[in-house]
């Protein structure tokens, strides 16, 4: 193998440090996506993927690409390592998803990495396997044109953030978003989802009508064509449902900016205001739009998980991409639509993409009219602490739940039978009010366990932001947090409290920052301001799915603490509806 053969080579230095941006891998599903655009980027048209367990037991992910030379598989698993990205201007030109050469490095440190491959003209693939940063194995093995990256036992080295992986479906639903999204941008390459021996995606390779048409769930034909290009430096194409067609759930929204899936609050806005009154009340758009613009104009955030870019011409992106829609809408055709689809707006259509029970609502089928019930039972339903006192038992009241059970409701409400009635919690109040007294009680006592960063984060803060995390940098050290001073305006992050939740890229940082400045102004302790910033950050929120052990604990955590009858803001964490109130509406009194 000649040297013209290899690919890769080392990032030069300055470079590693203007990348500077931390990773964690946060989730088997962050794990999937940097699998995928590895396979994208080499070119494949056929991605196969299985994965066990939500993710946690295996992800396997075999590609039909250019595979890798045995020097290159060697040189792959090192930090900063990548075949893609040579000089600093190169990051603004991006045609590849990965640039920074570190994914599968951070990847075989936390699992148990396997890569087989081989490209055209050797006759002999390689294996390598690295499990927790040390290579186990590295010789030949026969394989076909191509790559198949499998990674076992994620996270078995580091059992804080194994224990914060959520619900097997939930794993799932973010591992098969994480598909799907590629997918948009990808049309012509067909991918394959299987989670045990259930399919769960499999899309075929097409036009990207066909490709749109099955994401959004919807007839190929009845997808409105979108197309305008603003002079010759920026150029939207996609498509749209007629607004007959819009849903309530907002999930089937797809916007990709060269070739990579993207969110941008600016652009959704504009579509919206692209459909103006032709959008039903409280109905969501479903489109995929594909951007095309000068990188010049376009700030990729270096960063690793973060899916949003700032354009550099916002407002005109705004009008291009609002007029854009507006145009589509205004073909002929369209109004057809808005008529014979208007007798019956939000009939879910057959779901052809095949997706698994658990993870359909990700896409946002319309829910059942069961689902939508509410209990409007509420009006005479009393905060707990007016109707409870504390002396009624929270031990009695617990006993009772474990014997009848706890329901989780719309994902965000626990209701547990009790002797009386019924009891409802608010679970994102509820751990709020458990963190906000744990992290209090953490305070005083000192010292908590970190999380190491597979990567040290650089945070650059505004003079306002420096003088309040030096005022309070003896907490953040207390509370897990491992930073240093790192420039006069700037900090390295190097660990974190292992109960943080999304940490991603970081920006929860900044979040905890600005909230305790906020609750600096309103509590006269610095440690309840803390703990109310840190307690909202660390809490399960609305929109979580428990399996029965979170609910129970987080009950039992709540029955416990010294004020379990409202949140750090001072809202409800809980309410009773008697069962007399039960009685006299079904006039059983
Ligand atoms: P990056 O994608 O940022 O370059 P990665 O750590 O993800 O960094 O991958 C390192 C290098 O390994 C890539 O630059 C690429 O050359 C090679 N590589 C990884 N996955 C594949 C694959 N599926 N097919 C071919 N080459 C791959
Ligand atoms: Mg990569």
């Amino acid at each position: 193998m000649g040297e013209a053969r290899s690919r890769i080579h080392r990032l030069p230095e300055s470079l590693v440090r203007k990348i500077a941006a931390g990773e964690v891998i946060e989730r088997p599903a962050s794990v999937l996506k940097e699998l995928v655009e590895n396979a994208l980027d080499a070119g494949a048209r056929r991605i196969h993927i299985d994965v066990a367990e939500g993710g946690r037991q295996k992800i396997r992910v075999v590609d039909d690409g250019y595979g890798m030379s045995r020097a290159d598989v060697e040189l792959s698993v090192e930090r900063h390592a990548t075949s893609k990205l040579s000089s600093p201007t190169d990051l603004f030109t991006l045609d590849t998803l990965g640039f920074r050469g570190e994914a599968l490095a951070s990847i075989g440190a936390v699992s148990r990495l396997s890569i087989e491959t081989r490209v055209a003209g050797d006759d002999e693939g390689t294996l390598i396997i690295i499990e927790g940063g040390v290579r186990r194995e590295f010789g030949a093995v026969a394989h076909e044109v191509g790559t198949a990256v499998e990674v076992q036992s994620l996270f078995f080295n580091t059992p804080a953030r194994r224990k914060f992986l959520r619900h097997t479906d939930t794993e799932l639903r973010y591992l098969t978003q994480t598909v799907v999204q590629l997918s948009a941008a990808y049309p012509s390459v067909a991918f394959r989802l299987r989670h045990g021996d259930r399919d769960i995606l499999d899309l075929l390779p097409g036009e990207r009508r066909q490709r749109a048409a099955e994401l959004l769930n919807a007839d190929p034909e009845e997808l409105l064509w979108v197309e305008l290009s603003g002079g010759d430096t920026m150029k939207v194409e996609g498509f749209i449902t007629p607004p007959g067609r819009c849903r309530r759930a907002r999930s089937k929204q797809f916007l990709i900016v060269r070739q990579r899936p993207i969110q941008s609050r600016p652009v959704g806005t504009a579509i919206y205001a692209g459909y103006g009154s032709l959008l039903p009340p409280s109905a969501h758009p479903q489109y995929v739009l594909w951007l095309d613009l000068d990188p010049r104009n376009l700030d990729v955030n270096v960063h690793p998980t973060k899916r949003e870019v700032r354009f550099a011409r916002e407002a005109e992106v705004r009008q291009l991409v609002q007029e854009a829609v507006r145009t589509a809408l205004r073909v002929p055709e369209a109004s057809a639509f808005v008529g014979a689809d208007s007798a019956l707006p939000m009939a879910p259509a057959r779901d052809n993409l095949r997706v698994a029970e658990g993870p359909a609502r990700a896409f946002g089928e319309p829910e059942t009219e069961l689902e939508q019930m509410n209990l409007s039972l509420l009006p005479s339903a009393k905060p707990m602490g007016e109707v409870l006192d504390r002396s009624s038992g929270g031990e009695a009241m617990l006993i009772q739940a474990r014997q009848s059970g706890i329901w989780q409701s719309h994902d965000k409400y626990l209701l547990l039978p009790i002797r009386d009635g019924i009891l409802i919690v608010d679970q994102h109040a509820a751990h709020e009010r458990v963190r906000y007294e744990e992290v209090q009680d953490m305070l005083v006592r000192e010292g908590e366990a970190s999380q190491q960063l597979l990567m040290p984060l650089t945070v650059d803060l505004s003079p306002v932001e420096m003088q309040a995390f030096q005022a309070s940098e003896d907490m953040f050290r207390i509370l897990g947090f491992g930073v240093r001073q790192f420039g006069p305006a700037t900090l390295l992050v190097d660990s974190i409290p292992p109960e943080l939740r999304n940490w991603g890229d970081g920006d929860i940082f900044y979040q905890i920052l600005s909230d305790l400045i906020e609750e600096l102004e309103a509590r006269s302790e610095a440690r309840d301001a803390m703990a109310a910033s840190m307690a909202c950050h660390t809490s399960i929120r609305a929109g979580e799915r428990l399996d029965r052990r979170e609910m129970t604990s987080l009950i039992e955590r709540l029955l416990k603490a010294r004020e379990p009858f409202a949140c750090p803001h001072g809202r409800p964490i809980l309410v009773k509806i008697p069962l007399t109130e039960f009685d006299r509406l079904f006039h059983r009194t």
